[in-house]
């Protein structure tokens, strides 16, 4: 490489939708120990926990967490995935529904308890994990996500997208 040739970065998003967030703190809380490496070959285009200013156009990898409750959740994910080469489903919640789609197994009585609920925030009769509703490439479970596999598919993505890291440095 060229060494006045600026390095190419990995395009992320980082998005969230119906969950407690968790897998979203384990990834700022491995910024403790990966960042110095992080800035030089991630270009994160959008991640509400960590900027302001988000934009969610072509992307090499949109990280997702969470179930999708609702017509609005469906709508952006299906857009997120036309603007993104690789989707990764991040932590449980993601990747097989549970625990954030228990609801779709109430029974009749607590489902009424909850109408108001779902009535309220436009909710759909069913929680959907992603791969319901859009095609995911990996995934990386765990509640929260397991860190290593993160780090993991991380490495992988890194190299599948030709982004080399600085020397001295692991993903
Ligand atoms: S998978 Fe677990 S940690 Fe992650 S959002 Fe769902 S409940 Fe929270």
């Amino acid at each position: 490489m060229d060494i006045h040739e600026p390095q190419k970065k990995l395009r992320i998003g980082w998005f969230t939708f119906s969950c407690c967030e968790d897998s979203t703190i384990i990834f700022t809380e491995l910024m403790n120990d990966h960042w110095q490496t992080w800035k030089k070959v991630l270009d994160i285009r959008h991640a509400r926990v960590l900027q302001t200013h988000n934009v969610l156009d072509e992307l090499d990898v949109a990280f997702i967490e969470g179930a999708l409750s609702s017509q609005t959740h469906v709508d952006r994910v299906k857009e997120i995935r036309q603007k993104s080469k690789k989707v990764v489903a991040i932590g449980a919640c993601a990747v097989v529904g549970l625990p954030s789609t228990q609801r779709n197994q109430f029974d009749p009585e607590r489902l009424e308890e909850i109408r108001p609920i779902l009535e309220k925030f436009s909710y759909l009769p069913k929680a959907q994990k992603l791969s319901e509703v859009i095609r995911v490439d990996v995934n990386v479970p765990g509640c929260p996500m397991d860190e290593k596999q993160f780090m993991h598919v991380l490495g992988d993505l890194l190299k599948e997208f030709n982004i080399p890291l600085p020397s001295h440095a692991s993903s």
